[in-house]
């Protein structure tokens, strides 16, 4: 595809999330705030989907992986010790000509110099590091003393409460420590909706294993995070798995995975997977005086145990999930139009809204009133959506727009109009292929909640 139909293509995106309630500016009747966003009704409901199976695949269907809810703000002292305060930082020039700011590993470049992403010059200050950190106090007073920082990634609470977790949960090693939580950046630049922004959410994993299994460890969870994306519906083909050379990793880290998704702005970063050695847990060790060691039962030695972290983004898992369900399609009516048919095609697992109910005529009371007792027998285990107004093909559409995967509408046949042998049966259309089926009524539960599984 051109750069052009991606910048397009995204624009749609973009567009459709705020016409149909995923994603909203920040704050936007005050003009907005950069890096900041809002995820309306069906983005929530997505983002809680993609959440959700990520916590089910981690956690519960691992018998050695706890979770864990760490606090956003912590004693200055962690980020001192991880290193955060002094290194978590970006280069950032100043473009004298139009006093704008840039991260200066990110300015386009011609004939082997740097210019000004916004107005050309090549008049930039030298690279100065500038520290991602968000800054606040807590208590009334605001000094140094009360100094704290918003969290720029959940890991650090994991491994600062190993200790509680590994004394109060049973685990041996191997064993994880899963969170899901918000963190915050100062980004420079924050860019391309929601992929960059300041305030976002991590889903991590700490997993603790002996020096001796880390790389074989660290393979696995490859494998696994791969098989993930597959199973929300984003294709291996799609996710490119990129080995992170000597030279560009953390110092402390032996091997380091990004998993990255072809979004329509490039291939950029979804997930990292690093092997950090013992890395964290000595430094807190060290810098807390407080011992951080594993204690194995059956060789009698202790140790300090090493770590393999997949970390992956919510907001970007979202944007993949939506850049990869965007289609458009011409499609022609029984009468010979054609109309271009916009639809996300989502993993039903994923869908906000898993089943549209639609009585055939809303002013035909029988309809409305099975259609209505349908909905509410399936709204506790389901996200469904009752719509009566309109043709049934226009509700169709909208629901296809916001990635409802299943439709279901009650007509004539359902309420025995037509004689029994229909009776207490609905029509099922399927949104990607628009085909329909009958299905009785008693069924529909059961195939929607296997469908969604
Ligand atoms: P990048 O190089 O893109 O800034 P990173 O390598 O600094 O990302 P990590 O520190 O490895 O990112 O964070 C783990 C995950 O958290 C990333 O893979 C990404 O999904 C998510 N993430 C990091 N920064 C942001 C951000 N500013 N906005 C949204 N998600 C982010």
């Amino acid at each position: 595809m051109s750069k052009d139909s991606n910048s397009l293509r995204m624009e749609k995106i973009v567009s459709l999330c705020k016409r149909r309630g995923f994603v909203f500016q920040s704050s936007e009747i005050y003009g907005g705030l950069n890096g900041f966003w809002d995820y309306g009704p069906l983005g929530v409901e997505l983002k809680r989907n993609l959440k959700n199976f990520w916590w089910r695949r981690v956690v519960r269907e691992h018998d050695d992986i706890v979770g864990l809810d760490g606090s956003i703000i912590m004693n200055r002292a962690v980020w001192k010790a991880s290193g955060h305060e002094e290194t978590f930082s970006d280069p950032m020039v100043d473009c004298r000509s139009c006093q704008t700011r840039h991260r200066a590993d990110q300015l386009p470049e011609k004939d082997g110099a740097s210019y000004c992403p916004n107005c050309n010059s090549r008049d930039l200050t030298p690279p100065r590091a500038f520290n991602l950190m968000f800054k606040s106090f807590a208590g009334p007073v605001e000094n140094d003393e009360n100094l704290v920082y918003l969290r720029p990634e959940t890991a650090q609470a994991i491994f600062v409460q190993f200790k509680n977790v590994l004394d109060t949960s049973r685990q041996k090693i191997p064993f994880g420590i899963a969170q899901i939580g918000k963190a915050f950046r100062n980004e420079i630049n924050p860019r391309n909706f929601i992929f960059r922004s300041r305030e976002f959410e991590q889903m991590e994993v700490e997993y603790f294993c002996k020096e001796q299994d880390g790389l074989t460890i660290l393979e696995k969870w490859l494998e696994e995070r791969l098989r993930f994306y597959e199973d929300i519906g984003i294709p291996r083909s799609k996710i490119h798995v990129h080995e992170i050379p000597d030279g560009e990793r953390a110092f402390y880290s032996k091997k380091t995975y990004d998993l990255e998704y072809e979004f329509p702005f490039g291939v950029q970063e979804l997930e990292g997977i690093a092997y950090r050695t013992d890395y964290d847990l000595t430094q807190h060790a060290r810098a807390s005086g407080k011992p951080l060691d594993y204690f194995e039962e059956e060789t009698k030695q202790r140790f300090i145990p090493h770590v393999i972290e997949p970390s992956a983004g919510v907001d970007r898992t979202t944007l993949a999930l939506l850049c990869e369900a965007f289609d458009e399609e011409t499609v022609t009516d029984h009468s010979g139009k054609s109309e271009v048919r916009t639809l996300l095609r989502f993993h039903p697992r994923m869908a906000p809204i898993k089943c549209g109910i639609f009585p055939l005529l809303k002013n035909k009371p029988e309809l409305v009133s099975k259609a209505k007792e349908i909905a509410s027998s399936l709204r506790g285990q389901l996200a469904v959506f009752y719509d009566e107004t309109g043709a049934i093909g226009r509700r169709y559409r909208r629901q296809d727009e916001v990635g409802t995967p299943f439709g279901v509408t009650i007509d004539f046949d359902t309420i025995g109009e037509n004689g029994p042998s229909l009776q207490d049966t609905v029509t099922l259309r399927h949104r990607d292929s628009m085909k329909q089926e009958r299905i009785a009524i008693a069924e529909l539960k059961s195939f929607l909640l296997q469908a969604v599984d």
